[in-house]
């Protein structure tokens, strides 16, 4: 098979990578998100395919709730304004006359992980990306478990922790999301009367008492998730992906020893071997796998 086109659209900036059947990055550029979104992505996309004239499908990976059988935005914060409803699929392959498919980009990157990253050859993953929000992307047998009438399967960052917990930008109180994210790291930091990154919270965990304790309360929680994660799925491993996983080091022995006493089964746990580059990578697997 010929080359694809990969695109991963963020609020801030959308990323278009062309990808071979290896999965190697060949050509790669980002660019600023601008709207209206789709007539920027249409224009951006023809222009790539006039550059690259062998690439023979498009795959997208975007923010927001997808339907991936339509292709179709089903609903997407303020953060991609104008973006709910958007027939992507539909109106890219009527512009460009090739084969286009639309993903959540959390999805995207836990494709990224099982085909070619940290759970290479594992078919039953659970991919938790820990950044600003808390994306969930479940891989079965081998297959996106996605989509849903409304687009919301696998969305794990709105799964309820604490009931009646820190407000969620869903409307509703306690989401995961809310206490295992960059975010919810904050959050606590504020709480407790302190002025400093997550990063440097994990590195005055190992002298200073109120971090540590917020260290620990990031690790329990977050072991809370993986093992209530266990108990619906009994993946072969999770992924722990985002920027909260740069600052691993510092907190994975004590996500080890919360897990002890919590893990039904024993439980392979990785950090994510893509960074950056799995969303586009991700996007492109949409089309590379006949999907
Ligand atoms: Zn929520």
């Amino acid at each position: 098979m010929a080359n694809v086109l990969g695109v991963d659209i963020g609020g801030t900036k959308i990323r278009l990578g062309i990808i071979d059947t290896a999965g190697t990055l060949l050509y790669d550029e980002k660019i600023a998100t601008q709207f209206p979104l789709y007539t920027y992505l249409e224009e951006n996309v023809l222009r790539l395919l006039k550059q690259f004239p062998d690439v023979e499908a498009i795959g997208i990976g975007t923010h927001g709730f997808v339907d991936p059988k339509l292709g179709r935005i089903i609903f997407s914060t303020d953060a991609l304004p104008g973006w709910s409803g958007t027939a992507v699929k539909e109106q890219l392959e009527a512009a460009t006359g090739k084969r286009v498919e639309v993903e959540n980009d959390a999805n995207c990157a836990a494709l990224a992980e099982a085909k070619f990253g940290a759970a290479k050859g594992l078919d039953r993953v659970v991919c938790l990306t820990l950044g600003t929000g808390l994306g969930g992307g479940i891989l079965w047998d081998g297959k996106l478990l996605s989509g849903g009438p409304n687009g919301g399967a696998a969305e794990l960052g709105h799964l309820t922790l604490y009931p009646g917990g820190a407000e969620c930008a869903c409307g509703r109180k306690g989401c995961y999301e809310q206490y295992v994210s960059g975010t919810g790291i904050q959050r606590r930091i504020r709480e407790a009367g302190l002025d400093m990154s997550p990063l440097e919270m994990f590195k005055a965990a190992a002298t200073d008492e109120k971090s540590a304790g917020l260290m620990k309360g990031f690790a329990y929680d977050l072991a809370i998730v993986i093992s209530s994660l266990q108990a619906v799925f009994d993946m072969q491993a999770v992924i722990i992906g985002g920027g909260v996983s740069e600052s691993a080091d510092y907190w994975w022995p004590q996500l080890q020893e919360e897990l002890k006493p919590l893990l039904l089964n024993p439980l392979n746990i990785l950090t994510a071997e893509f960074g950056n580059d799995a969303g586009v990578l991700g996007a492109a697997l949409l089309v590379l796998e006949g999907k």
